[in-house]
């Protein structure tokens, strides 16, 4: 068998001839390549783009490491890793969360593979995972999983609007559908697009401003949905892991209602910042909501607030309200007793239904009306609870990696 010696020195050859096509010379040269280390033939490459480089070349480019990499005799396996500049320099500062491979430690305070990371399930402390601990997405703010006790209550309706108000403010927002047992956001969108798939990589589609995955863009309308367990987080990993979500500054989750291995599998596979449950005022759904609650307790995920839904009808030619559905002063209690704050309250409005049924939710269809206030306030909310950037980004983790797109 080749050592890994002579396997390192064949891989430095064969990145010297991949051609960097925004610099004209070899990616080497263009100093695209950070390292390369080899363990018992499985190569590692770290790769470091800029933020703003096209994401076809820079598929394009890592689909060519691969391949010109795996085609050498010896190698085992390929892993590339392209990570922004900026992400290199705080992972070398030992700040980044992403758990190191086969890299050689680096000599400034690179903190122990143990490190500040979770201890084993049942640890006991607040702060502490349940789960082993998750590799961040590279490139995405903040995870923010929508999720409700039961179904029919405006689950994905609130993921959607919420998605397209926090767009409005100027966010870079993504929208993963992963409600197994009904995904409504081809429907909601006006999508019928299929996703493309780039060699090892499932491409976001892009509508109304947003990236969005949904089971719905992979099935056929009538296939039957008998997911069980593992292929439920199998395709979970797969959407968070394998679909270019970078430059984002939320992903924003449409679960599936309940509690289940879908929610097991998001918060074992990347760290969620928060979660919202969407109820309505009514005593069955609250009770729904309260059990959600406390599962996103026992992972470690924080629930940011409850968004009540469809509990007042604002009459439209007065505007005088009606509370229609159970109790406001009842989820007022409940959200006391849950020590959870309401985030957001949403009418009930035939616009909504319509918008959804038309593809053109709310939030844009209606930018004007009361309840797509109601959304862009609840988008507040979900903004300030979640400020973005880690202190050292400026400007530029406040608004996304690619704000400088937009002025
Ligand atoms: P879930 O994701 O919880 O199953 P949906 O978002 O699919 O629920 O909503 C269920 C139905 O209720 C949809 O027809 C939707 O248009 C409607 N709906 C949701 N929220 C509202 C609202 N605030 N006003 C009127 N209709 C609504």
């Amino acid at each position: 068998m080749k050592d890994d010696f002579s396997i390192k020195g064949e891989v430095i050859t064969a990145l010297e001839a991949i051609d960097d096509p925004e610099a004209e010379e070899s990616i080497v040269d263009s100093h695209l390549v950070e390292q390369v280390e080899v363990d018992s033939g499985v190569v590692d490459v770290i790769l470091v783009m800029e933020s703003s480089r096209d994401r076809k070349e820079r598929f394009a480019i890592e689909d060519e490491v691969y391949d010109e990499l795996e085609a050498i005799a010896g190698v085992r396996e390929v892993k590339v890793k392209t990570m922004t500049p900026k992400a290199l320099e705080r992972e070398a500062r030992g700040e980044s969360p992403t758990p190191k491979r086969s890299e050689a430690p680096k000599p400034s305070g690179t903190p122990s593979p143990s490190g500040p990371g979770p201890g084993p399930k049942g640890g006991g402390g607040p702060q502490q995972a349940a789960t082993p601990p998750s590799a961040p997405i590279e490139g995405v703010g903040k995870v923010i999983a929508v999720a409700s006790g039961k179904g029919g209550v405006g689950k994905s309706t609130v993921a959607v609007n919420l998605a397209l108000a926090l767009q409005k403010q100027d966010f870079r927002v993504g929208l993963l559908d992963v409600d197994i047992y009904g995904p409504s956001l081809p429907t909601l969108l006006g999508v019928e697009e299929r996703p493309a798939v780039s060699n090892r990589r499932i491409l976001p589609i892009e509508a109304s401003g947003l990236r969005l995955m949904s089971l719905g863009f992979l099935m056929d309308e009538d296939s039957p949905v008998i997911w069980r367990g593992p292929i439920v987080t199998g395709i979970i990993r797969q959407f968070l892991r394998d679909v270019d979500w970078s430059g984002l500054d939320y992903l924003i989750v449409d679960m599936p209602p309940g509690t289940g291995d879908a929610q097991l599998a998001l918060a074992q596979t990347v760290p969620v910042d928060g979660a919202l449950i969407v109820t309505t005022p009514s005593d069955l759904s609250l009770l729904d909501a309260a059990r959600g609650l406390q599962m996103f307790k026992t992972l470690n995920v924080e629930v940011k607030g409850i968004v009540t839904n469809m509990a007042r009808f604002i009459v439209p030619s007065s505007g005088e309200e009606f509370f229609i559905f159970g109790d406001p002063e009842q989820v007022a209690k409940e959200s006391e007793r849950l020590e959870t704050p309401i985030l957001g309250e949403i009418p009930l409005d035939t616009k909504v239904r319509r918008g959804g049924d038309e593809g053109k939710p709310v939030v844009i269809g209606e930018p004007d009306s009361p309840v797509a206030k109601a959304f862009m306030d609840l988008a507040e909310k979900v903004a300030q609870v979640q400020p973005l950037g880690d202190g050292d980004d400026g400007e530029d983790g406040k608004k996304g990696l690619f704000s400088f797109l937009k002025s």
